[in-house]
């Protein structure tokens, strides 16, 4: 038995070290990736009736040999060092770039894109001031820019959060709660934060026609951005039974594979033009 310790111990550290090596080696990539024009923003539809109202700017990393990667493999090492801070003003650039090329073609001028915004972005000082100076820089309209933030971001120093927030609602930017009834705000805090928007979580909408539990939440949610005066968006729709459920219990506004996936800029401006064209 001792025997057998010694060696998980062993095999532990070798795995650390293999965890530390990979991790550093990541950290290194990433910031080469950042320099070498490797990331790209894939946009996923948000619809409404039958119009394409706006998109999710989703980050991809082209890797030279790994091929497309998805945020879930390196946003979180990105947020554990200062690299998330200009990843993060890199993804707000090029989406405001977007959003500024958008507005000047016949398809897509009433567009609006939502970009998601870490905690670390957040807590910057300079987080206000550096936004503001991109949507100058790019001459986007500040009012088709979304941010979307989630409640545990809001609730580490939520003062500051508010401040912040504010400043940038008073230029036209608005805000969303992303993957709400998933985090543990208190319905206190929902009330003082000036959002525009819920984002109904996709945990709700995958069983939402099987689970009753699921659907009473997603009706609750609802009634709560109704009170509040806000918005509603569902996430992850990837049917049209979880559409036509979502739109009974008073949701109009949906994002999900039904409807595309996050996608090229290129396809994005097809799928809007043959939705006009139709
Ligand atoms: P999120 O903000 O909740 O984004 C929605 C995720 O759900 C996306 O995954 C999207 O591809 C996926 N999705 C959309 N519709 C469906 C559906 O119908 N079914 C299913 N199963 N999934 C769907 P993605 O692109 O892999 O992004 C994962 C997460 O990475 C995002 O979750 C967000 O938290 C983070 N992320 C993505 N881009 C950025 C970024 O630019 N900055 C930061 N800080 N985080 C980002
Ligand atoms: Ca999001
Ligand atoms: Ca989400
Ligand atoms: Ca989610």
């Amino acid at each position: 038995a001792k025997a057998d310790g010694r060696n998980t111990v062993r095999f532990f550290e070798t795995w650390m070290e293999d965890a530390v090596a990979r991790r550093t080696r990541l950290e290194v990539e990433l910031r080469e990736a950042l320099t070498a024009g490797q990331f790209d923003l894939y946009y996923q539809p948000q619809v409404e009736g039958d119009r394409v109202v706006g998109a999710e700017a989703l980050l991809r990393w082209r890797h030279p040999r790994r091929g497309l990667i998805g945020p879930v493999e390196f946003i979180p090492v990105a947020e554990s060092t200062d690299l998330i801070l200009p990843m993060g003003a890199w993804v707000l650039r090029a989406a405001c770039e977007q959003l500024a090329r958008w507005a000047a073609a016949p398809y897509s001028a009433h567009l609006t894109v939502a970009v998601n915004i870490s905690i670390r972005q957040l807590m910057e000082d300079n987080f206000v001031r550096d936004t503001l100076a991109i949507i100058a820089d790019t001459g986007a309209d500040a009012g088709r820019l979304k941010l979307e933030v989630t409640e545990s971001m809001v609730i580490e120093g939520v003062e500051e959060t508010i401040a912040k927030m504010e400043a940038l609602r008073r230029h036209g930017v608005r805000f969303l709660l992303d993957d709400f009834g998933t985090g543990y705000s208190s319905l206190a805090y929902l009330k003082r934060l000036p959002l525009e928007q819920l984002k109904i979580d996709r945990s709700f909408v995958r069983d939402i026609l099987v689970d009753p539990n699921d659907a009473s939440i997603a009706r609750s949610i609802v009634a709560l951005a109704q009170a509040l005066g806000l918005s509603i968006i569902a996430e992850g729709v990837e049917t049209a039974a979880q559409r036509d459920k979502l739109l009974e219990l008073g949701c109009p506004r949906f994002q999900g594979y039904f409807y595309g996936r996050p996608m090229p800029v290129a396809d994005f401006d097809d799928l809007v033009i043959a939705a006009v064209t139709q």
